[in-house]
């Protein structure tokens, strides 16, 4: 059975999907890191992929499916798959679908649920390593890179109003105006054992 994990921008879902993937021994997929393993390769889907990447273009969904089909074909044999920002429009979900049933590959679908006030805080409270683009969740309590000691910085492109908008499903109820780091921490727990436990029939309940 492979994963397909969901949950907005802010909510975790890469230290989620690290976390779930080791505990039931999932391979990732993420598009941008395997845009990264494809530009070293040189077979004929790395060739057109680098095509599309050197001309500007987002990668099509039609090519986004080649790749999938290509990562799921280099599957070890018994091992699954966690599917993490993938499929992300309606687009990719019907051909994702198709795909995963050619493929003949069971999958349900995992939200992790959270506010968008708690999403923002999450986010505005990230930081980054300006060295080695290290990402450190709000949790992470010193100033410094634990890799090289740069000073961490927050990202531009975390600002909240880059993320107003949040699915219409969710509550906006503000319930994380004054919480301390170690309450944070509690949540980012809570929040784990959500993910673990809302594994909802494919689709119902995505974004
Ligand atoms: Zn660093």
């Amino acid at each position: 059975m492979d994963l397909v994990l969901f949950g907005m921008q802010g909510s975790g879902k890469g230290t989620q999907s690290k976390a779930i993937a080791e505990h039931c021994n999932l391979v990732i997929f993420e598009t941008g890191a395997e845009l990264r393993r494809l530009s070293s390769e040189d077979s004929e889907l790395a060739q057109k992929v680098k095509a599309i990447i050197e001309s500007g273009n987002l990668v099509p969904t039609e090519v986004v499916m080649e790749i999938i089909t290509d990562f799921l074909h280099k599957l070890p044999a018994g091992k699954n798959a966690l599917f993490d920002g993938i499929p992300r429009s309606d687009d990719q979900k019907e051909q994702f679908d198709a795909l995963m049933t050619k493929e003949g590959r069971s999958f349900k679908g995992l939200l992790i649920e959270l506010t968008e006030a708690e999403a923002v805080k999450r986010l505005t409270t990230r930081r980054m390593c300006p060295t080695c683009k290290t990402i450190f969740p709000a949790a992470y309590e010193k100033e410094t890179c634990e890799h090289d000691g740069s000073t961490l910085i927050t990202r531009q492109d975390d600002t909240p109003r880059r993320h107003s908008r949040a699915p219409r499903h969710l509550p906006s109820k503000d319930r994380s105006s004054d919480r301390s780091l170690q309450s944070r921490r509690k949540n980012a727990h809570r929040e784990r054992r959500t993910a673990h436990r809302k594994s909802d029939s494919r689709y119902s309940r995505g974004p």
